[in-house]
This record gives C-alpha cells, sequence and structure tokens, in this order.
C-alpha cells in the first residue's frame, strides 16, 4: 500500500528496523570477536619447544618457549654428549696428553642479541670454570646483555680468523696461541672470548706495523670510540668474569686481547 502523504507511518518503522539490524549484527560481530581471542587465550596452540630440546645452537627462540621447557634447563654444564664430542674429533679437539674429554664441559646458554632475540647457545671448557660459566651467562641472560652468537668453533672447522669475523663466542680449542708453540689457555678451556669480531686482538710488531684479529676489525682497535658488543672496564661481563678469577686481556700491556677472558689457576 502506497504510504499517505505526510504521515511516513510505514517508512519510519522500516527505517528503525534497518537500524537495529545494523547494530545487532555489529554487535553479534564484536561478540564473536571477543570470544575467539578469550578462546585463543584459553586453548593456544602448543608451544614449540623442540628446537630447545634438541639443543639447536644458533637458532633463535621466543621466550614463551623458553618458559615452557623450562628456563634451569638453558643454563646447565654436563659432561659432553657423545654426538658433540664426535664434531669436535679433529677439528677443536685433537689427540694430546694435556686435556681429555673427561675434564670438559658442555655448556648450555641462551643470549639476547642487540635485535632483542634470544639465541641457543653451547660451549665446551674446563671443568674447573663450568659452574662460574654457567653463573656469569645466565646472569648476563637476565640483563639481556648482548651476545650475537655462541656456537661452538667447529662450526667454522676451528678456524679462528673464521669464527672472529663472525663475532664467535667461544671457549676450548686445542691450539696453540698465535704467532708461537706455547699452548693457548683456550687449549685447556680456560679462556673464553666474548664479542670477537668487536672486541679485536691485536700486538705491534717490532717493524712498528700492527698485527690485528680478525684482520678486518682494525677500526674496533680504538677503544675511544663506542660501538655495539664492546668490552671495557664498565661492561657487565667484564665486572662478572673479574669477580670470578678472571683476568681480561684488554688489561694486558705487551697486547691487547679486548674479547679474552682467562681464568687464573
Ligand atoms: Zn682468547
Amino acid at each position: 500500500m502506497k504510504p499517505t502523504k505526510g504521515t511516513h507511518s510505514e517508512c519510519v518503522p522500516f527505517s528503525m528496523n534497518s537500524m537495529l539490524h545494523t547494530h545487532w549484527i555489529r554487535t553479534s560481530f564484536l561478540f564473536l570477536t571477543t570470544l575467539l581471542c578469550i578462546g585463543g587465550d584459553k586453548y593456544p596452540h602448543p608451544i614449540d619447544t623442540k628446537v630447545l630440546e634438541e639443543w639447536r645452537a644458533g637458532e633463535v627462540v621466543e621466550e614463551k618457549a623458553v618458559i615452557a621447557y623450562g628456563i634451569d634447563k638453558c643454563f646447565t654444564a654436563s659432561p659432553i654428549p657423545d654426538h658433540v664430542w664426535q664434531r669436535m674429533q679433529g677439528k677443536t679437539y685433537k689427540e694430546n696428553p694435556h686435556i681429555g674429554r673427561d675434564e670438559l664441559r658442555h655448556i648450555r646458554t641462551l643470549h639476547w642479541d642487540y635485535d632483542n632475540r634470544i639465541h641457543i647457545g653451547e660451549m665446551i671448557c674446563n671443568e674447573v670454570i663450568a659452574d662460574r660459566l654457567v653463573e656469569i651467562f645466565r646472569k648476563l641472560y637476565e640483563a639481556k646483555y648482548p651476545i650475537q652468537r655462541m656456537v661452538l668453533p667447529d662450526v667454522y672447522n676451528a678456524d679462528d680468523e673464521t669464527q672472529m669475523r663472525a663475532n664467535n663466542s667461544s671457549c676450548f680449542c686445542y691450539r696453540v696461541v698465535s704467532g708461537s708453540k706455547k699452548l693457548s689457555k683456550h687449549a685447556r678451556g680456560l679462556a673464553v672470548d666474548i664479542n670477537t669480531f668487536y672486541n679485536p686482538y691485536y700486538k705491534v710488531r717490532s717493524d712498528g706495523t700492527r698485527y690485528v684479529q680478525p684482520s678486518n676489525a682494525a677500526k674496533y682497535c680504538d677503544r675511544t670510540k663506542s660501538f655495539p658488543y664492546k668490552i671495557d672496564h664498565h661492561d657487565l661481563a667484564y665486572k662478572l668474569f673479574k669477580e670470578r678469577g678472571f683476568v681480561w686481556g684488554g688489561d694486558w700491556k705487551s697486547v691487547k686481547d679486548y674479547q679474552h677472558f682467562e681464568y687464573m689457576e
């Protein structure tokens, strides 16, 4: 029926119906969205902790996975597992009369990088310093102290120059002191190198030229400048190592080794 002019008796209710209808759709949509969000929290997808169970060093992991897995299991020192020992043969470990598997420990640790990501780390060290290292790395983790990479040097075929260029942090490697026949403290797992690219080793040769390791890190020999991962006397790693009986290579006079912390027996 055509509405009578002036009354709009049928037009008004129709318009209100339409508004109510739209409102109902909106409300229902909001209600459903809220329900889905709550449901999402209440029934979350299972958190994947496989990467932690397998301890794949070098991989990034989410904080909720760390919590689900258990933080205490992420900071441990234990005898070297068989699969790790196999990886070390002919690389960081060579048959020798000075140190054997029994005296070495496998450290598991987490560490943050500059981009606020958590990495899985591992290290081989002497049993004498194993508990100290676990304590130091846990404190560094809690303080979100940035360490870029902590994988075994075996990943780089135990080549020191290559792992330093990758800014890798490590401890045990059976080798002599660079440019000598003397066994390095790393050969007994009693020295730790941290953020190696930004904290190079250098010495001035007798002809006045400078020998730098890694060789492409010369600009980080200037310690008056500020840059990421720099270790100095205000640095937390420096303080933690120092408190636990380590000396810092940055304090040496004849050479400088800014990445190096060595345990004094
Ligand atoms: Zn070192």
